[in-house]
């Protein structure tokens, strides 16, 4: 059993309070290893340890932090095994999965963030012979970083890369439910020589660590990625203290499938967009709509192949689905199907839990699941299930399926399927999203802005948005007569 440690200025250390939480490897359904129950004493040090590194390391020259970045990010690389079966165990992907993108993403996030900060300028507004303005943008302070369990830690190191890249220091939090390539990446940081203080990693519960984070007076940003309604807490504390906040929340992602696509490509790409990782990835398309004249074609190839997806052990190279990560998780889902059900929705395939044989015969495993016949606007269409479950709608005009795709409370990814080059243009133009895939899904250049609309999120990631996010702009106005 390996205990987890909380990474405090530059040290790996217990929790104040001594205690500790189960860790479950869910495609076995037993505990593996021990977290630090932290609550706001061991944020209080994090932050204290953060204060104490950020003038010398807001001041050290970029060239420096980049050089340390860019060894944390070989690092990773230099581990990308470990780290990939150990996000495998903590989380139930596939470790294929974990190899390719996960990891690899992650080392690519201390990367791109290390570049990134060498070419970022700021601007210069001149008033002709009058005055000239030049914008410093300078790191906040300490940063709060706090990220879900679903891409552990390519989530994770996608704030913290900004965030120190900038000059900022930082207390974060992985998710208290898949810690534990959070706690192999304070390894590598004190292995690369990252100042102390200037990367603090508090592990625990949502409720007392992240609410520490989130209410502490000392930390005046805020990055939040996970559900909807704990976004929706943490502005309801953070926004009186006038926090920077940037919130990455949850999507009911619409795939919508014109009859003039490519149906080959479309098909390949969307088995995966709709049961990658478990249908656990917030940029999934849950809610398929078929242009009518190919409803049945879809359907019947569709579901065809996901009945030949293996749901099996996570480290078969032929396990396309494993373990969701919790039991809970696993009973929430499975409450869905049932209410699909109830609602008067098909299940054409799927729709229960499998029961895997030997040592995973505990594990949580789910059957990827494909339901037709609901409304658009029932429960199962509008809430967010965060699980391998699909529902399958046909429409008939453009208009018609624009209205289904805009009309739940998110608005965070699209994907269209189209040859029509207008209509792909018209559609991206009219969706309420922060992102829009055509013709494929998950294609993402790390310079472009990535968040959500309306319930799904305020604020963007991603390239220079991220840096800004990170940075306050002060104008400076020089009078030149
Ligand atoms: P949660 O909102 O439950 O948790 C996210 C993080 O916040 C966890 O570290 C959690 O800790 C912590 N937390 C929980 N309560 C509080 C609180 N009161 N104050 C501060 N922090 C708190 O999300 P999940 O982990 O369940 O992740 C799934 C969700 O994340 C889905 O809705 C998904 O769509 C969304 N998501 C969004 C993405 C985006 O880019 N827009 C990307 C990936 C996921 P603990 O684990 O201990 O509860």
């Amino acid at each position: 059993m390996i205990n987890i440690k909380n990474y405090i200025n530059g040290e790996l250390i217990e929790p104040v309070g001594q205690t500790y939480i189960d860790n479950y490897n869910p495609s076995i359904g037993k505990v593996y290893s021990y977290i630090p129950d932290s609550d706001e004493r061991d944020v209080e040090l994090a932050t204290e340890a953060a204060l104490k590194a950020f003038p010398s390391w807001s001041v050290t020259p970029k060239d420096e932090r980049s050089r340390i970045m860019l060894k944390i990010s070989e690092l990773i690389e230099k581990n990308l095994e470990r780290f990939a079966i150990a996000e495998s165990m903590d989380n139930g992907k596939p470790v294929s999965l974990a190899r390719m993108v996960d990891i690899p993403r992650a080392a690519a996030n201390f990367h791109f963030y290390a570049t990134a900060i060498l070419h970022y300028a700021s601007e210069s507004h001149s008033m002709e012979d009058t005055a000239i303005n030049y914008t410093l943008r300078t790191p906040v302070g300490v940063a709060g970083c706090i990220s879900p369990w679903n891409l552990p830690l390519y989530l994770f190191t996608w704030k913290i890369a900004p965030a120190i890249a900038s000059g900022n220091c930082v207390v974060a939090k992985p998710s208290e439910v898949t810690p534990m390539t959070a706690y192999l990446l304070s390894e590598l940081c004190i292995e690369a020589g990252l100042p102390k203080g200037v990367l603090n990693i508090v592990h625990g519960y949502g409720h007392k660590v992240g609410a520490a984070i989130t209410v502490h007076p000392k930390i005046p940003l805020v990055s939040f990625t996970g559900g909807t309604k704990t976004g929706a807490e943490i502005a309801r504390v953070a926004a009186p203290m006038f926090k920077k906040l940037s919130l990455e929340l949850g999507g009911k992602n619409p795939n919508i499938i014109f009859a003039d696509c490519d149906f080959d490509k479309m098909i390949k790409t969307t088995l995966n967009s709709s049961f990658a990782n478990q249908g656990q990835i917030c940029l999934c398309g849950s809610r398929i709509f078929i242009e009518r004249s190919i409803y049945e074609k879809f359907k019947t190839e569709f579901v065809t192949r996901v009945k030949q997806m293996k749901v099996g052990n996570p480290a078969d190279k032929d396990s396309k689905l494993g373990a969701v990560v919790s039991k809970s998780h696993m009973e929430k889902v499975l409450s869905y199907v049932d209410l699909a059900k109830q609602e008067g929705g098909t299940v054409l395939c799927g729709g229960h839990q499998v029961k895997l044989e030997g040592e995973f015969a505990e594990g949580y495993y789910i059957a990827p699941t494909v339901i037709e016949g609901l409304n658009y606007n029932c429960r199962t269409n509008q809430e967010e299930i965060f699980g391998p479950v699909v529902t399958l709608t046909p429409f008939d005009t453009e208009e018609e399926v624009l209205m289904y795709a805009n009309s739940t409370q998110y608005g965070l990814a699209s994907i269209v399927w189209t040859e029509n080059l207008t209509r792909a243009h018209r559609v991206a133009s009219n969706l309420h999203a922060g992102i829009v895939w055509i013709n494929c899904w998950l294609l993402r250049d790390l310079r472009t802005p990535f968040g959500g609309v309306k319930g799904s999120g305020v604020g963007r990631e991603g390239g220079f948005e991220a840096l800004h996010f990170f940075t306050e702009p002060k104008n400076v106005c020089i009078k030149l007569k």
